[in-house]
Order: C-alpha cells, then structure tokens, then sequence
C-alpha cells in the first residue's frame, strides 16, 4: 500500500536510540520484576494524569479487570451486580466486567460522539447497578454534568477505559477537580498496546485513580494478592508490568502532548479537505484538548465501496470495530435492549491513518481520494 494505517517501527523510529539504551539499563541492572523504571513510570503516569495513585499493570484489559476485583474485595461490588457499559467500545471493557462474574448493562452511543449516550444511561439501570464504565473511545473525552449526576444520584462508581485517550483534557472537571483523562471518574485504566497513542514494545498498561484504599487492593491483586511478601490477603493474580516495557514508556510518555498534536494536524486537514457528500467526518470540538484523535473515523452508508475505492487506490484503512460485543459468538446468551446506533456504526464506520508517520500531504492526498469517490458506480 502507497498509504500505510500504521507502521509501529516508523513510530517508534524518532526515540528508538534512546529507547535501546534504556532496554540496556534494565539488563545491566539485573532486576527484571519491577524497580526503577517501574516507579518512574509510576510517577510520571501519576503527574501526567493528575491523580495521586498509579498501579502499573500488564496490559489494559488487566487495569479495567483489576479495578472492578478491588471494588469486589472492597465490598463495593458482588457477583451478579452490573456496570454501564457504551455497547460502542473495544471488546476488552466489557470482558473485564464478565470476567469478575458482573453484567454489563450495554448502553447505546450518541451518533455525533459515538461515545455514551448520557440520556440512555437511566433507563439502564437496575437496583444492581454498581457502576457506570464511562470509554472515551476514538480518543473523545466521554464526560459530561449528566454521567457525574446521575452517578451522584444512584451512588454509582465511575470507571473510565481510558485506553485510548491518553493525554486527553475534559471541559468539565472530574469528581476530584481534575480535568485529565485517567484522573475523572473514581478509578481508570490505561492501555499501551503497541498501537495506543503512547505505545510499548508488548503489553503494558496502568491503573490511575484517587483513591488510595482501591490503588493498594489493586496493588495487591496484581501482586498475587500479597501485601507484604508470603503474605496473601487475596487469592490474586500476577498482573506485574514489565520493566522493560516501562523503560521504553518513559522514554515515550514524555512526548504524548507532541504526538498527540500531530494527530489533530492530521485531523485538521482531513476536515478542511474531505468534501464528498457521501462521507460523514467526526465533529471537532472548538475545545482543543478534548480528543486526543487515536482514530479518526468517518462514516459512509457506502462504507464497503468506499474502502475498496481507497484500497485501490494504495490507502490502507481499518473497521473499529467491524462486530460489535454483543454480536460476537462469546456473548451470544448476554441480555441487551436494541443498540441502533451501535450496529450502523459497526456497518458504516472507517478509520483513516492518522499517525505521525502519515505526512500532513498523504492525509491531504488520502481526502482527494475519498472525493473522488462515486457512491453511484
Ligand atoms: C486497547 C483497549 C483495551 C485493552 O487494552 P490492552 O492493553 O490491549 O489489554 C481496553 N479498552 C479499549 C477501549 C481499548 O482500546
């Protein structure tokens, strides 16, 4: 393909030297569970997010799994309880739920967000709802006065899958003053999968949060369920980061504002230069910060045609996502009230690239394509 979606060695090219030397320390310090990057990691996770706690995890799914088994273990929450869930998300939000035996209670998304309807969530609850998972999915900040008041109202927990929108700003501000991603609602969960805005070299993720009793039950759980060494107040798991993973994020994590940025030139360009009526492009808030742009899809009736249109033409483009959860064989028994919008985004949506290693001209290139695209033929 003449126009790539990503290419993670490309991405990773401006840092890779001073990533290898940080690999390096790890291997000459001989401490390969834990340590210093770890803690620095912590902590420049914690000052990046605002938030007074950060547990350094395995993977994303693990942070969101790990967060709702505290509040279990902290009598928060119970077998059979369910959490508001967007049914417009990344499989892994709703897994980390079942996996602790909870319901997600799927909620339909605004089509102009694509993110939480916040006047669907209160026909969704139940007498079991314990908690509303809030996603900011695409790298759009999903938070508003009506999910802080309706989970006020009902004593709701609020968790964010911020697996996508590192980096990112709310107009409002969180439950504890802060307007950062990760540090809104009561606990969080970040993801550096290779292809996230800040991205590992495998696995890796966080949970962040300012709550000091759930970040040491997390802790703990993580640890395999042990306090202090040999001694295990939980049956818990082994969800450690890996150091060197954490050498790598603190050489990447410094440079999320940059990265981010360059996404939204990206996306400014689209925006100015896709025309094709037949193409619907994200709203872009006046508020710069709120959308840290980790895909940039646009939506086409015609989105099958439209994909073999820019494939022939060298463009590579992905479906996020092409099945939603609640069509996937896993969850074939899962109850579920009509998700209209939620199954025409799976059938109409498309992501364009829209990292840094796409030139400011190939995105302007990649929209002239899209406009020459005839719905009709
Ligand atoms: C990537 C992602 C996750 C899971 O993160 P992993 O690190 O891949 O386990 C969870 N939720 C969303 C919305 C994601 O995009």
């Amino acid at each position: 393909m003449k126009y790539p979606f990503l290419q993670l060695k490309d991405v990773n090219a401006p840092y890779i030297e001073e990533i290898k030397q940080a690999v390096c320390r790890v291997i000459d310090s001989g401490q390969y569970i834990g340590g210093t990057e770890v803690e620095l990691l912590e902590q420049n996770i914690a000052s990046l997010c605002r938030v007074p706690h950060v547990v350094p995890v395995s993977n994303g799914l693990d942070a969101l799994r790990l967060i709702i088994r505290a509040y279990k273990e902290m009598g928060i929450m119970a077998d059979g309880d369910e959490i508001i869930v967007p049914a417009n998300t990344y499989i892994a939000s709703i897994l980390a739920i079942t996996d602790n035996n909870l319901s997600p209670a799927l909620v339909d998304v605004d089509p102009s967000t694509m993110n939480l309807d916040p006047s669907l969530i209160e026909e969704a609850l139940t007498p079991r709802t314990r908690a509303i998972m809030t996603v900011h999915l695409y790298g759009r900040v999903a938070w508003n006065r009506d999910i802080i008041d309706i989970a006020r109202r009902h004593n709701l927990r609020i968790i964010e899958d911020n697996a996508q929108a590192i980096g990112a700003k709310s107009r409002v501000p969180g439950l504890s003053g802060t307007d950062m991603t990760g540090g809104l609602g009561d606990a969080a969960a970040i993801s550096f999968y290779p292809t996230k805005n800040i991205g590992a070299m495998g696995d890796a993720g966080a949970i962040t949060t300012h709550d000091p009793q759930l970040a040491a039950t997390a802790r703990a759980l993580a640890n395999y369920g042990s306090d202090t060494r040999y001694h295990n107040i939980y049956a818990g798991l082994n969800c450690r980061l890996d150091p060197i993973q954490a050498a790598i994020l603190n050489v990447k994590l410094p440079h999320v504002h940059e990265e981010n940025g360059q996404r939204f030139d990206r996306v400014r360009c689209y925006a100015n230069e896709i025309n094709n009526p037949s193409v619907t492009t994200p709203t872009i808030s006046p508020y710069l910060y709120d959308n840290v742009w980790h895909q940039y899809v646009i939506t086409s009736p015609m989105r099958d045609a439209l994909q073999k249109h820019l494939a022939d033409n060298g463009v590579a483009t992905d479906i996020h996502y092409p099945t939603p959860a609640h069509l996937q064989p896993c969850y074939r028994k899962l109850s579920h009230g009509p998700l209209p919008v939620t199954e025409r985004l799976a059938r109409q949506c498309l992501s364009l690239p829209v990292t840094t290693t796409t030139s400011i001209r190939q995105v302007a290139e990649i929209a002239a394509i899209i406009n020459t695209f005839d719905p009709q033929s």
